[in-house]
């Protein structure tokens, strides 16, 4: 039997590019400067030009660059944050992290993102931000939010740990809102060897904030002037990171070329494919299908030698987590449908024609 088809294939990424990771990472070891150094700062300067911000902050991972991106934006406690209904668990956890309270809004079926309307009837007195997220790599068209942010007086904290590269109208996504939050994961689009994040920011008082934030509420030496975290990207990972950065363009053309062929192998099935909106640019970081058989689609493609992924089987609002809360009596039937039917593909930029049509075969030879 052939070898498995891995759902994500980090040996070969990293294969390509071993010589530079290695030469950038030795470079930090033999610096003896571990954290908050030149790497770290060169680092941000890089992803703030990337993706059209004034300034990045690198943070521990994505969860704190989206709970320190909250409290830097003045989400007290108490206060409401509109959240999708469909998203990884992480992007409601900031908001209980700083006290805040997640108010669900039920996504839509196709790109995951939101009927404006159904955002507008969630807001409250008590409602101080939107958390829009974009799912999968696909951006979330940002302009209804920020016009109904606006309106009632709302920040808008985006959550991009899925979206690296993607663009709104060739925009890219991390300048567009207050902050955005992206995750360095290394399984996301861009990926660190180890955990990471950072927030992006146009606002010099927002970036002043989430500098102090992230160490212990301090920018002067034994001086903290709030309660703060200790949450910094180390220089290892932001070595690592600007090696990875110089591909990210390139990777996620590859990552686009794969979801064409998923597109023309797939078309004909009784299969719902990814939608892409019109004027969105996806990073695809997944490749999601949707059917009602999705629990035997899967065990066939496992029993073909195809590993896939589930993103994800238990909704938010269903998890152990929040039982006892008011949102584990919320209705979101989307949500709840999603759940039982997504099916994530193997994506990468290191999967290979030939593998690809083994996997469309293996999809292809499913009898439901
Ligand atoms: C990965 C992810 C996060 C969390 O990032 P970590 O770096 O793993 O903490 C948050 N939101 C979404 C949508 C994610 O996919």
């Amino acid at each position: 039997m052939r070898t498995p088809i891995p759902f994500l294939d980090l040996v070969g990424l990293h294969e390509e590019i071993q010589d530079e990771l290695e030469e950038a990472a030795l470079r930090v070891v033999r610096s003896g400067r571990l954290l908050l150094g030149p790497e770290l700062h060169r680092f941000e300067e890089e992803w703030a030009v990337a993706v059209g911000a004034r300034a990045a902050i690198g943070v521990g991972s994505g969860l704190d660059a989206l709970s320190l991106g909250l409290r830097a934006l003045g989400v007290d406690p108490g206060s409401e944050v509109l959240v999708p209904s469909h998203t990884f668990i992480a992007t409601w956890l900031a908001v209980v992290h700083v006290g805040a309270v997640p108010v669900p809004v039920d996504v839509l079926p196709g790109t995951a993102g939101w009927d404006v309307d159904a955002l507008a009837a969630a807001v409250t007195s008590r409602t101080r931000a939107v958390l829009p997220v974009h799912l999968y790599g696909h951006p979330v068209d940002l302009d209804p939010v920020l016009r109904l942010a606006a309106r009632h007086d709302l920040v808008v904290l985006d959550d991009a740990a899925q979206a690296h590269g993607a663009r709104l109208l060739d925009r890219p996504i991390g300048g567009l809102t207050h902050a955005t939050a992206w995750s360095f994961y290394p399984g996301k689009n861009l990926g660190a060897l180890g955990d990471g994040g950072a927030v992006t920011t146009s606002d010099p008082e927002t970036e002043r904030r989430l500098r102090s934030l992230r160490n212990y509420g301090s920018t002067t030496k034994y001086q903290h002037d709030e309660v703060g975290w200790n949450s910094r990207l180390d220089e290892v990972q932001a070595a690592l990171l600007s090696v990875k950065l110089r591909r990210l363009d390139e990777h996620n053309a590859r990552r686009a070329a794969v979801a064409r062929r998923y597109d023309e192998g797939l078309a004909d099935l009784d299969l719902v494919l990814p939608e892409v909106a019109p004027g969105a640019t996806s990073a695809w970081h997944l490749y999601v299908v949707r059917t009602p058989h999705r629990d035997r689609l899967q065990e066939h493609l496992s029993g073909c030698g195809v590993e896939t992924g589930v993103h994800y089987p238990v909704p938010p609002h269903r998890q152990a987590a929040f039982a006892g809360t008011p949102v584990a009596l919320a209705h979101l039937p989307v949500a709840d449908t999603l759940s039982r039917e997504v099916l994530s593909l193997p994506m990468g930029p290191t999967l290979s024609p030939a593998d690809q049509e083994f996997v469309i075969d293996a999809v292809r030879s499913f009898r439901p």
